[in-house]
């Protein structure tokens, strides 16, 4: 007889952004021609920079031709891609990180979610609230966790993220072994210093503890003080790994590239103490499981960091911040209470009511889509989400529509 895991019956009945899509669909039959604006879902909006696709051409039409075709590629990621990711996000910013700590992958989404079956089962995990669901459901679905009861997981030790802690939680009480930490943050969009960063790795370095820090939105950080990588901070080659995407930074939401960083000095430890590299385990769970990027994306993802590709991505940017920055000042002229924005695409608004109700009235009144902070964890109840990942005029259009609707 198959039998199922039935770790996934703990699972919540449905993922945030599918009922979110049901209402919308739901809305849209009901009113056809409302032109209903999304600002919910974090995907991009906007084309892939020009160097991106000049690249990525140059790169098919090489796969054309038997003397410059590609097969397997090595798993890990071709060199050139893997070079110019570790001088340019690491080395240029006095991070220690070589070209082989570096993972190429497709998404930071995988390995955020499949980094956990490194560990035992029996390790304690920190994760904040409110929180990108991937990390959490990972874990509900390899056993670490007990039933959903009262709106959290048993066995899980949550980092409240409040108005009162600025949404950088505080360093727990308990002894965990595996935290996971996300900065500029999804959902709330708030951003952790240099010295707070620090405490944390202070922290892991004094319990034997490891930090995932996912950094898929850092090209959003405009205040230089801010870290951009936690390998920035003295002592966290030992205890983190980092992972980042060009999602966002380059508009690859579709097109898919990501990386982890996995320096060689990260250790866990055997049930007789024994340290491990994780980097070695990692390298083969990811040769195992995983066959490489394709040749032409790993080329387009190379053209970010070219010259023009720099000064592309850097506007790609700055259009997604020019709108967080419309919608802030929109949202602080009706009076409500906001974080985020500043060095990240999503602004996290005090609704004052029922996260889901506040979703409702926008999509109902206003036509407009944001997400619900409630579907990101119990401290999200209250807030919603909204993201800057649209054109400018139907960031303004919508914006309009909500002041009309709370004024
Ligand atoms: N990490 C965070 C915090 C995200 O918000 C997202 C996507 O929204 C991802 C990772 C996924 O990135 P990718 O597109 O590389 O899978």
């Amino acid at each position: 007889m198959i039998t199922i895991n039935e770790n996934y019956l703990k699972l919540q009945a449905s993922y945030l952004f599918s009922d979110i899509a049901k209402r919308v669909a739901a809305f849209q039959e009901n009113n056809p021609e409302t032109d209903v604006i999304k600002l919910g879902i974090g995907d991009v909006t906007k084309g892939l920079p020009q160097a991106c696709i000049k690249a990525f051409h140059q790169a098919v039409d090489e796969m054309a031709d038997d003397s410059s075709f590609r097969g397997y590629g090595p798993e890990q990621g071709y060199d050139f891609l893997r070079e110019a990711i570790a001088v340019n996000d690491f080395q240029s910013r006095g991070a220690d990180i070589s070209a082989d700590e570096i993972f190429v992958s497709d998404g930071a989404k995988c390995d955020t979610g499949n980094i956990q079956e490194l560990f035992t089962e029996d390790i304690t995990i920190a994760i904040p609230d409110p929180v990108y669901p991937v990390y959490l459901d990972t874990n509900v679905m390899a056993g670490r966790t007990g039933h959903f009861d009262n709106g959290r997981y048993e066995g899980i030790v949550y980092l409240n993220s409040t108005q009162e802690n600025g949404f950088v939680p505080s360093i727990p009480k308990e002894k965990v072994d595996l935290i996971y930490l996300c900065f500029p943050n999804n959902p709330t969009g708030s951003t952790i210093s240099k010295d707070e960063l620090k405490k944390w790795v202070d922290y892991a370095r004094d319990n034997k503890a490891l930090i995932l820090f996912d950094a898929a939105y850092e090209a959003f950080i405009r205040d230089d003080s801010l870290p951009k990588s936690i390998f920035e901070i003295e002592g966290a080659r030992e205890v983190a790994i980092e992972f980042r995407s060009f999602s966002k930074s380059a508009g690859f939401t579709g097109t898919r590239c990501a990386f982890t960083v996995v320096p060689k000095e990260c250790r866990a430890y055997d049930s007789q103490g024994v340290i491990h590299q994780i980097h070695e385990f990692w390298n083969r769970r990811h040769c195992t499981k995983f066959n490489g990027v394709s040749y032409p994306v790993q080329r387009a993802a190379e053209a970010v960091y070219s010259e023009e590709g720099k000064g592309q991505t850097v506007e790609l940017i700055q259009y997604y911040l020019r709108n967080a920055n419309l919608i802030c000042n929109e949202i602080e002229a009706l009076g409500y209470q906001y974080d985020g924005g500043k060095n990240s695409p999503y602004i996290w608004i005090d609704g004052r009511r029922d996260s889901w109700d506040f979703f409702d009235m926008l999509l109902n009144e206003a036509g407009v889509v944001c997400t619900p902070g409630a579907g990101f964890g119990s401290c999200g109840e209250g807030y919603i989400r909204i993201s800057a990942f649209n054109s400018y005029e139907n960031v303004e259009e919508a914006m309009r529509r909500i002041a009309e609707k709370l004024k």
